[in-house]
């Protein structure tokens, strides 16, 4: 089976024996929790787009590997060509779903592993390439889904993993044998973690030689013995628990993220794709960090596009749209949002060639591309709630709005311009709500900050990457100091 339908993801998430943790409880139908299955629709888009006619060429690729059709979610990119139309593709998902749909990581650590372990092999003699390609064809063949379990906990961050009082702080080998080997530790605040069918595992850091066994990559079922998830709460959450849809804001779609706990965790030989390398895990690390970082142009400028239509839309329903500052306002959003955007397809423009002969983007402008996620939706939301007004915070329930003896109160000083039924109102109040401070607000400003790494981190390779001595040869001649 190449291309799965929203459907068939949903019947093979639910083959899965994943064990789920949420609110105290092992939840056992996580799937239909509606906690969880906001999450879960996100994800289910990136199979029904792969779809429909319009967005075919987007969303489905040709697989380097066996020349069938698949989505591209899980294709390598062979060219800039390809590295634009993720980025267009995740544009497109930010628009569908206002929230993070989770799969991009999974694609970005995808393309990483592919590359790397390709270098790895030609400096080491190892035989990692393989291996992974055939794991990436079950996953193209199959259309699954795997999380990037990158971050690792980190204990005292002032320590390096070998250092730590609790050595489980960086996830680690514990055990070797000719047939695999077994970890123990901890994967933290990784996005659609449960509901992938894989978990890609990769080291979070650099490592020194002392760490050898914290140098691992490998990729496991999420129902693997010994592995399980512990859910991450969201602003406004138990929302979705209330009867009723309207203060729920963003009603079908949300992100996700989890704690990942491998408690001695088998992996087999065939699936393990660093062992030891330490060398490399810098190298793997910064080539996730570069393509994540693209992809944040993609999704964050999709999510904002939403925004920019609820601001201009309650602007309208308020009377306000043809005020002068309210205008330049929704102009700002959209300056913003588009910033976000062409610096994601620059570093995909400017992508170049691998030698395993995929492709990357440049990552200099990866960088400067999620340092900007890392301020502009921040402006972004500001702006929305500046257009939006007080009433965000001051909004009265659905209940009341439904209320026998107070409902027609409600309704009746929720009126704006005449015509528009006060129940569009409130709703577009809750989806701004709900994007700029609750559970959205997890996509937008928090993800946005750390996502991919906190902004010092892309300052460290923003500053690695920059030509100084050019710049300052350039600066001499134009002032005749040659
Ligand atoms: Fe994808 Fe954006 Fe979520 Fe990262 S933050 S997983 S790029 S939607
Ligand atoms: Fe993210």
């Amino acid at each position: 089976m190449a291309l799965k339908t929203k459907d068939d993801y949903l019947k093979s998430l639910g083959k899965l024996g994943t064990k789920v943790f949420l609110f105290g409880d092992q939840i056992k139908d996580w799937i239909s929790h509606p906690v969880i299955r906001p999450s879960i629709n996100s994800i289910a888009m990136t199979y029904e787009l792969a779809h429909e006619v319009d967005y075919r060429d987007l969303f489905t690729a040709t697989s380097h590997l066996t020349g069938k059709v698949i989505n591209r979610f899980t294709h390598i990119q062979q060219s800039p060509d390809d590295l634009k139309k993720k980025v267009k593709m995740l544009r497109v998902m930010g628009q569908k779903t206002a929230s993070c749909f989770q799969r991009c990581a999974g694609l970005d650590a995808l393309n990483t592993m592919s590359a790397v372990t390709y270098e790895v092999d030609k400096a080491m003699g190892t035989k990692y390439h393989q291996r992974f390609n055939t794991f990436l064809e079950y996953m193209q063949g199959e259309d699954l889904v795997c999380s990037a379990a990158m971050t690792d906990p980190k204990g005292d961050r002032s320590l390096s993993p070998s250092k730590q009082k609790r050595p489980d702080q960086y996830l680690r080998i514990v055990k070797e044998s000719k047939n695999g080997i077994v970890v123990r530790g901890a994967k933290a605040h990784i996005t659609g973690a449960v509901n992938s069918h894989e978990a890609l595992v990769m080291p979070t850091r650099a490592m020194g030689a002392e760490e050898k066994d914290y140098a691992i990559s490998f990729a496991v079922p999420n129902d693997t013995k010994g592995m399980f998830f512990i859910y991450g709460r969201q602003p406004s959450d138990t929302r979705r628990l209330e009867t009723g849809s309207m203060d729920i804001g963003n009603i079908n779609f949300g992100g996700q993220e989890a704690l990942i706990i491998f408690d001695n965790v088998f992996v087999p030989c065939e699936r393990v794709f660093l062992k030891g390398e330490y060398q490399f895990c810098r190298r793997l690390v910064e080539q996730f960090a570069a393509f994540h970082r693209a992809s944040y142009g993609g999704c964050k400028s999709g999510v904002a596009d939403v925004l920019v239509g609820a601001a201009t839309l309650i602007a309208e329903i308020q009377g306000t749209r043809t005020a002068s500052h309210v205008r330049d306002k929704l102009v700002e959003m959209t300056h913003l949002t588009e910033t976000l955007y062409a610096a994601g397809i620059a570093s995909s423009a400017e992508g170049h060639e691998l030698p395993s002969g995929s492709y990357a983007v440049n990552s200099l402008l990866a960088n400067v591309c999620k340092l900007h996620v890392t301020r502009l939706p921040f402006e972004i939301v500001r702006l929305a709630q500046d257009v939006a007004g007080g009433i965000l915070g001051t909004l009265p329930s659905e209940r009341e709005f439904k209320h026998p003896e107070v409902g027609r109160y409600v309704q009746k000083y929720l009126e704006g311009v005449a015509d528009i039924p006060s129940e569009v109102r409130f709703r577009i109040i809750r989806l701004i709500e709900s994007m700029t401070l609750g559970t959205g607000a997890v996509c937008l400003l928090v993800e946005s900050i750390h996502g991919a790494g906190s902004p010092q981190t892309q300052r460290i390779i923003i500053e690695r990457e920059t030509d100084w001595e050019f710049k300052k040869k350039l600066a001499k001649r134009i002032a005749g100091l040659d």
